[in-house]
């Protein structure tokens, strides 16, 4: 696939994450303003509602208050129409409407779909195999289910903020100095999870198939899992993580469809014991999207979400496996994506070994996990052929602990 022209000659750069190969979903506003549903071209944004007359869907869709569900209610032949009515109102040769354009430098991003329910999954291999030598040592890293379901636990929605939202360092109940005497303060070992997001745009209920599940996808997002890994550590067993994981997770404002990341399709790694057949690949449902990590603007990590075990398809058929029903906006975490060397770690607790090796920053200053005022970003794109399809950053600044919520 090569770059597809377009009247809006910024979406024509080999360098903008935005070109007519993409075409992402977000909701912006204006000064304050009322939402507005618009699609990334370039350095603008198109506002669809402006141009609903050439758009095959109704007025109610394209001013949905929820953002994007309307349109992933409609099912997938109405995803294909609408983009491709997007491609012909904006390739080159076209007629031009730079009326209905907004840059986006002086847009204000806002969650692009309403979040209907959150899961988070274990399934990258360099990230369990990391933590789980940590915690449990080399020869017992990976739990023995590991290589045979994605493990994955059921988050909060409403904890799900768009980029550029601030966090605040979380108070919680940590591990005293003895084993039965905790202790009640902020985290002092606050982190990130460079993570994928996978958008159900189809509902189903009951157990459906990896190819059923893949069809059932409606697009992708950057999507950081922030983590107490101090209250993690002294609530996880034997249920996994809760209010370690339940502050906030942020998701890049722009919504990538399936159909702009096909080109980039890979398969999963070799297995190392084949799943059971309801868990097989059918075909390549992974994408080749380059990632990164940066900490006040400074590279600290990169890899590749082609890195997974599972893919979001494998993931979305096995949560459906005992019956659970699942609804248009549910949104999916693929896990902290890892690689196999120092560093492609998408977390702070892998990249600094537990805080026992700090990393040191361009500065000299040095990082175990995230310290007041630090601003964490994850970026992520798709690399073709003079073009590429970016996600958009997904940023947040953490702000200091609130004073003692409970304090009299
Ligand atoms: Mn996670």
């Amino acid at each position: 696939m090569t770059l597809t022209r377009s009247w809006v000659t910024s979406a024509n750069s080999a360098k903008t994450p935005f070109p007519l190969n993409n075409l992402p979903y977000g909701v912006f506003s204006i000064n304050d303003g009322a939402r507005r549903l618009g699609v990334a071209i370039g350095d603008q944004i198109l506002d669809v509602v402006q141009t609903a007359d050439q758009l095959p869907v109704d007025q109610g869709v394209l001013t949905d208050p929820r953002g994007w569900n309307g349109l992933m209610d409609l099912g997938s032949d109405s995803w294909s129409s609408f983009r491709a009515a997007l491609v012909t109102l904006l390739k080159d040769g076209a007629t031009e409407h730079p009326d209905a354009l907004v840059p986006q430098a002086g847009a204000q991003m806002h969650m692009p779909f309403a979040v209907s329910e959150y899961t988070d999954f274990y399934a990258g291999k360099h990230h369990a195999t990391n933590v789980g030598t940590m915690f449990r040592g080399a020869e017992n890293a990976l739990p023995p289910n590991w290589l045979h379901i994605p493990i994955g636990y059921n988050g909060r929605a409403s904890s799900v903020v768009v980029s550029g939202t601030d966090i605040q360092r979380p108070w919680g109940q940590l591990k005293g100095p003895n084993e039965d005497t905790p202790r009640w303060g902020p985290s002092q070992r606050f982190d990130i999870e460079l993570e994928m997001g996978a958008i159900v745009g189809h509902p189903s209920n009951g157990p459906i198939s990896v190819d059923q599940a893949d069809a059932n996808i409606f697009g992708y997002v950057l999507l950081n899992d922030w983590s107490a890994r101090d209250i993690q550590a002294w609530e996880y067993q034997p249920l996994g993580p809760f209010q370690a994981k339940a502050t906030a997770t942020s998701i890049s404002p722009w919504i990538v469809t399936k159909e702009a990341l096909d080109p980039f399709r890979c398969a999963t790694p070799a297995r190392e014991k084949d799943l059971l057949p309801h868990l097989r690949d059918t075909g390549p449902m992974l994408y080749d999207v380059a990632l990164s990590v940066s900490l006040n603007g400074e590279t600290i990590a990169h890899t590749n979400y082609n890195e997974m075990y599972y893919s979001a398809a494998q993931q979305l058929a096995h949560h459906t496996t005992s019956g659970c029903p699942m609804r248009v906006g549910d949104l999916l975490g693929s896990g902290t994506i890892s690689g196999p060397e120092k560093e492609n770690r998408g977390s702070l607790l892998e990249l600094s070994w537990g805080g026992k090796e700090p990393m040191t920053l361009a500065s000299g200053a040095t990082r175990s996990f995230i310290e007041d005022g630090d601003t964490l970003a994850l970026h992520g794109a798709a690399k073709g052929d003079g073009y590429q399809i970016g996600f958009g950053d997904c940023t947040g600044t953490l702000l200091p602990a609130a004073k003692d919520p409970f304090a009299q």
